[in-house]
């Protein structure tokens, strides 16, 4: 799709002169302003106050230089990216992938998606996204507990619990997210909520461990329930990744009434066609950080197969993709509505190519774009940060019934935002927009000072 509206054309190619080189960033830059266009007819002003030439631009980038020792003595030099895209709700907040993928494309495109996301939530909290291109695979926990206290010696210096609130992501579980906080305690001397995704022991919440795949099932379910007065109840679910989003958008969505029948890995997929036995993904995966093959040598009649696109040509009626970004290709959709997929919930972030997209919509299949579907974990990260100001802490029942109400929400302002500027359904649009609305008046109110 090219662009109709000029001011959106020429504000898209300053961002692609200005970030040569990142096509993940100008992916998401292009899909956000091509559903503004019809915002940007009605409301002139955005363009006189330079809202959308401004909002592309983060407000500040840190990249900074993370050196380590291995446990042999060598010295290993990584990058470390903090790009703080947009605080006009509140503070920045977003995740610290660890992936030797990682860029500034890839940081940059994250943050950008997290200024709408945020706002998706209806809670105070701005846009920004961090990380390395340090691999936590096969390293020794003193070699990853070395690297992440050299990474927040640096990145200790530009956040804080009311300037920029960081969280896991690819890479980022439990494990960092300690290290990390231990040594900001110890740079700082202070307890504060600078990080969420903390252990319950020391102010994490409970809840969050669940939250984006529990958050990705509750608005898919919403979504099925009003578009097509179904649910997951007996519905087969394809699931990719087997890292945090995934084992808990697996547990959900049996809870659920659905059938997952597949989970993958960089590496390759495993199908069971009885119903992936969670509690042997979850031994596998988060007590024994061992790979999804060994699944199959555990759990009778399922089978493993190498090569992890191959996930999308399994048969069902909900796809939900939670690895990575770009994972499902034109290729790949088309596979999934030859085979009869109804509906598809994005759990990992832009996880479709946009040819994806566009083969989804003009099938009639029914899709949750990231921003909105995988909002819960940022929205129950903002709880856990609601209590540690309070000094405080609710039950599991408290905050999972909040996130499910926020996940609700968030399908509903789509949705709605959707139908207001002419694109019923196109929850795309949707998203973008009631997730912009927001921000844009937020900038307008204060100002142009940067
Ligand atoms: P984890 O590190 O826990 O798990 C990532 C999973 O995706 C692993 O199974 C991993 O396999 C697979 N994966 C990673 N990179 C690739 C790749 N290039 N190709 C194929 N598979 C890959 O991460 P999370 O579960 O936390 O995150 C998954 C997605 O969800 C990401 O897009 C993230 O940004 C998004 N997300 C996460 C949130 C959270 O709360 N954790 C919140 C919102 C979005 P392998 O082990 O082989 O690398």
């Amino acid at each position: 799709m090219s662009f109709k509206n000029q001011y959106l054309a020429n504000v898209y190619e300053q961002v692609t002169k200005r970030n040569p080189n990142e096509p993940e960033f100008h992916q998401a830059v292009r899909e956000v302003l091509e559903s503004l266009e019809p915002v940007v007819e009605k409301n002139p002003k955005l363009v006189e106050t330079g809202v959308i030439d401004r909002i592309v631009e983060p407000e500040r980038q840190i990249f900074f230089r993370v050196s380590w020792v291995d446990d042999n003595g060598k010295v290993h030099v990584n990058r470390g990216f903090r790009v703080q895209f947009n605080s006009a709700i509140g503070p920045y907040k977003g995740g610290i992938r660890l992936h030797p993928s990682v860029n500034a494309s890839v940081i940059k495109f994250l943050g950008f998606e997290q200024i709408f996301k945020n706002s998706l939530t209806g809670l105070p909290i701005g846009g920004g996204k961090g990380g390395s291109d340090f691999d936590p695979k096969g390293k020794s926990d003193n070699e990853v507990m070395r690297f992440c206290q050299s990474f927040m010696t640096e990145l200790s210096k530009h956040i804080g619990a009311d300037t920029d609130v960081p969280a896991g992501d690819i890479g980022t579980g439990a494990r960092e997210i300690g290290y990390m906080y231990g040594q900001y305690k110890r740079l700082r001397n202070e307890f504060t909520g600078v990080l969420t995704g903390k252990g319950l022991a020391y102010g994490g919440s409970l809840a969050r461990t669940e939250a984006t795949g529990y958050g990705l099932c509750y608005l898919t379910q919403e979504m099925l329930s009003v578009m097509n007065n179904s649910s997951f109840e007996g519905k087969t679910v394809v699931i990719s990744g087997s890292g945090n989003v995934a084992i808990y958008a697996a547990q959900k969505a049996t809870q659920l009434g659905g059938k997952v029948v597949t989970m993958s890995d960089s590496n390759g997929y495993i199908y069971d066609a009885n119903g992936i036995n969670i509690d042997v993904v979850k031994q596998i995966k988060e007590v024994e950080r061992g790979r999804i093959s060994e699944y199959a040598n555990r759990v009778a009649g399922s089978v493993y197969t190498a090569g992890c696109k191959g996930v999308w040509t399994i048969p069902c009626d909900v796809a939900l993709p939670c690895a990575t970004q770009n994972e499902i290709d034109k290729e790949s959709a088309e596979i999934l509505i030859k085979n009869g997929v109804i509906a598809v919930g994005e759990g990992a972030n832009m996880p479709s190519t946009p040819e994806a997209v566009e083969v989804f919509q003009s099938n009639g299949i029914l899709f949750a774009p990231a921003k909105a579907a995988n909002a819960g974990g940022v929205a129950t990260s903002a709880l856990e940060m609601s209590q540690n100001s309070m000094r405080y802490g609710w039950t599991f029942e408290e905050v999972d019934s909040k996130l499910h109400d926020i996940m609700v929400n968030i399908f509903h302002n789509a949705y709605n935002a959707a139908e207001k500027y002419g694109v019923k359904g196109n929850l795309v649009a949707g998203a973008n927009i009631a997730g912009f609305e927001k921000v844009a008046d937020a900038m307008m109110a204060q100002g142009i000072a940067y």
